[in-house]
């Protein structure tokens, strides 16, 4: 914050003595999001209010949002990247758009997990992807690990969206990381001799087809669930109220969990103002409503959950360093398509 405000303050001081000098636009930050507008833009805007600093917001779909900082190179004007999923965050580093994101604070308020080794990402809230199960027709206790839902029992009773979604890459790089890669391609082959159905649609769908009686069980993140359970549409209340969480892996190595993060990119003409904001974005009082308001976790310790995800009570989470997700992204992804995973 002080280096920002030392920043306006000698450019002022050039100002006056001056007058022609090109403004030194220390004063804003600008932030490309593949997050909905409502989810980030409240906190941008008290962010401004507190610093002065002002945001400018550019959304789209993470794709589109890469290839633009790609295109745009040492010429764009984004400052930040703000995506989901650490296998997107890590694209983006891959392409060479981000830089190392310094900040005490960021070290210090968020897991090293839930960071890029090198620093050029950061997790700024944190999801898991859990087995739901249609109550009543599932007994939780047949249940246990990922792992499972390839065996006998569980034959023509799953649904879980394509192979080309980046959440079931995350997630099929947890499980290479986990048991290798044979294991997991045979786990894989498992998987998809139980779908109830070809994959289609998203995880809401999932959670849908679950409760119309398609599929017995589903995979999916859950503030897709928390976003049905507390949202208008009372069809999505009721298909939501009909399925509950089963954490995995418990007695292992934890439930897979991943995050939506924030880069700093490599052209970033406004990098203290970026580092403040992300920083600001990881203060406890910015957790509570950024994780609360999509029905995410927080990244940091000590700060509260919503009252649904507390009903689903604590769980363990897979501590992998969530940069091995992108980097065995690629092997993920050839793996489910070999094991026949549309
Ligand atoms: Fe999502």
């Amino acid at each position: 914050m002080n280096a920002v405000f030392r920043t306006l303050a000698v450019a002022a001081a050039l100002t006056l003595s001056l007058p022609s000098a090109a403004t030194v636009a220390a004063d804003e930050v600008n932030v490309y999001s593949s997050r909905k507008e409502e989810l980030i833009k409240p906190l941008l805007d008290r962010f401004t209010a507190q610093t002065g600093i002002a945001v400018n917001l550019v959304t789209g779909k993470e794709d589109a949002l890469l290839q633009r900082l790609k295109s745009e190179g040492a010429n764009s004007p984004a400052d930040l990247l703000v995506t989901t999923d650490a296998g997107n965050l890590h694209r983006a580093k891959a392409a060479g758009v981000t830089q190392p994101l310094v900040s005490d604070a960021l070290t210090t308020a968020i897991p090293a997990v839930f960071r890029d080794p090198e620093g050029h990402w950061v997790g700024l809230t944190m999801r898991a992807r859990p087995i739901l199960y249609v109550k009543g027709k599932v007994d939780p206790a047949t249940l246990s690990t990922y792992e499972a839902l390839a065996g006998p029992d569980f034959k023509g009773r799953i649904c879980i969206r394509s192979s080309d979604n980046i959440y079931n890459q995350s997630l099929v790089a947890s499980l290479i990381a986990a048991n290798g890669e044979a294991a997991t391609e045979t786990w894989a082959r498992g998987l998809v001799a139980n779908l109830a159905r070809p994959p289609k649609g998203g995880d809401r769908d999932q959670i849908k087809a679950a409760a119309a009686g398609e599929c017995d069980i589903a995979v999916a993140n859950t503030y897709y669930l928390a976003g049905m359970l507390t949202g208008k549409d009372a069809a999505d209340r009721t298909a939501a109220e009909s399925v509950a969480v089963f954490w995995p892996n418990q007695d292992g190595r934890g439930t897979h969990v991943n995050v939506s993060g924030a880069a700093l990119t490599a052209a970033a003409k406004h990098k203290d103002a970026a580092v403040q904001l992300v920083e600001f974005l990881a203060s406890p009082e910015s957790q509570q409503w950024y994780a609360q308001e999509n029905g995410e976790y927080p990244v940091r310790d000590g700060v509260a959950v919503s009252a649904t995800l507390t009903a689903w009570g604590p769980f363990k989470a897979d501590s992998l360093n969530l940069a091995r997700l992108g980097e065995l992204n690629a092997p993920a992804v050839k793996l489910m398509d070999r094991a026949g995973w549309k």
